[in-house]
């Protein structure tokens, strides 16, 4: 039987809901109708959901196990069961493959990118089970398609966890748990406003022009892909990576998007 809910019966987790995509996709389910669990590390910026009816929020850092599993069962606790998870949490960071704190930046990386996705799965995975099925989502990125200059750590950890999606999606598909991946391009939320803050600059722009779309990205547009594959209309989707970037992996990277355009 496929896993169908359709959202106002839904219970999800949304992982790194304090800013940026987790925020808009948390807000965005439950506008759809959907309980949810908002979760993030910084727990100041979390206020945002206060008094929000159906959404429910909690403290987890997704690179302890602990508090993953907590997480679950706060969610079960509060709302009856768990139906889905966004596991979006993320950090970004950059250094050139001598810089000489690249091996920690790397495994800063690698423990919230991927193996806090993977915490995020083996919690929720037992009550999935126990409804008959349920549907992860994970925010990976372009990054994890391509490499970029100095993003190694990023890129690693990114492209782990796309073929993580694809391994699991294949593992757990007969049990009818869906694991798919939205892969953002340039978006607009917390991790770039540093970027972003004061206005186009070289680099945003230099950015901004790689995207075909010649523009960058939107939280609640990431939001709307996690929504889409978390919902009933996706009941025959898995192991799915779903860029959501403007039209940058489509471009083989030979022109420059509006190169032959005489633009
Ligand atoms: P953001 O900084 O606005 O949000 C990320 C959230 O994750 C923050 O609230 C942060 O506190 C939380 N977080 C970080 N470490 C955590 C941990 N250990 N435990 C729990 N929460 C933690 O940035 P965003 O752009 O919304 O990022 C969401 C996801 O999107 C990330 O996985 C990021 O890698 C990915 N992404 C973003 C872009 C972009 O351009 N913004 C592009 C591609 C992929």
């Amino acid at each position: 039987m496929p896993h169908h809910l359709p959202h106002d019966e839904s219970v999800i987790w949304v992982t790194g809901a304090a800013s940026g995509i987790g925020r808009a996709t948390a807000q965005m389910l439950a506008d759809q109708g959907a309980k949810v669990l908002a979760t993030d590390v910084a727990v100041d910026q979390l206020s945002w959901a206060d008094g929000i009816n159906n959404i429910e929020s909690l403290v987890c850092d997704v690179t302890e196990e602990a508090a993953n599993v907590a997480a679950v069962g706060a969610a079960i606790e509060r709302f009856g069961k768990l139906t889905g998870a966004a596991l979006n949490a993320g950090v970004a960071g950059a250094a050139p493959i001598d810089d000489p704190n690249g091996v920690e930046v790397l495994r800063l990386s690698l423990e919230v990118n991927l193996v806090g996705v993977v915490h995020g799965i083996r919690a929720a995975l037992p009550e999935f089970r126990s409804n008959g099925g349920g549907a992860f989502t994970v925010t990976a990125s372009t990054s994890g398609i391509g490499g970029d200059p100095a993003m190694w750590t990023y890129n690693a950890a990114k492209g782990a966890v796309i073929n993580l999606v694809r391994s699991l999606g294949v593992e757990l598909a007969h049990e009818n748990i869906r694991v798919n991946a939205v892969a953002p391009g340039p978006t607009e939320t917390g991790m770039t406003q540093g970027l972003l803050a004061d206005g186009p600059n070289p680099v945003s722009e230099s950015l901004r022009k790689r995207v075909p779309m010649q523009r960058w990205g939107l939280a609640t547009e990431q939001a709307a892909a996690h929504c889409f594959l978390l919902s009933a209309q996706a009941s025959f989707i898995t192991g799915a990576i779903l860029p959501v970037d403007g039209g940058i992996t489509a471009n083989t990277g030979q022109f420059d998007p509006m190169g032959r355009l005489g633009q």
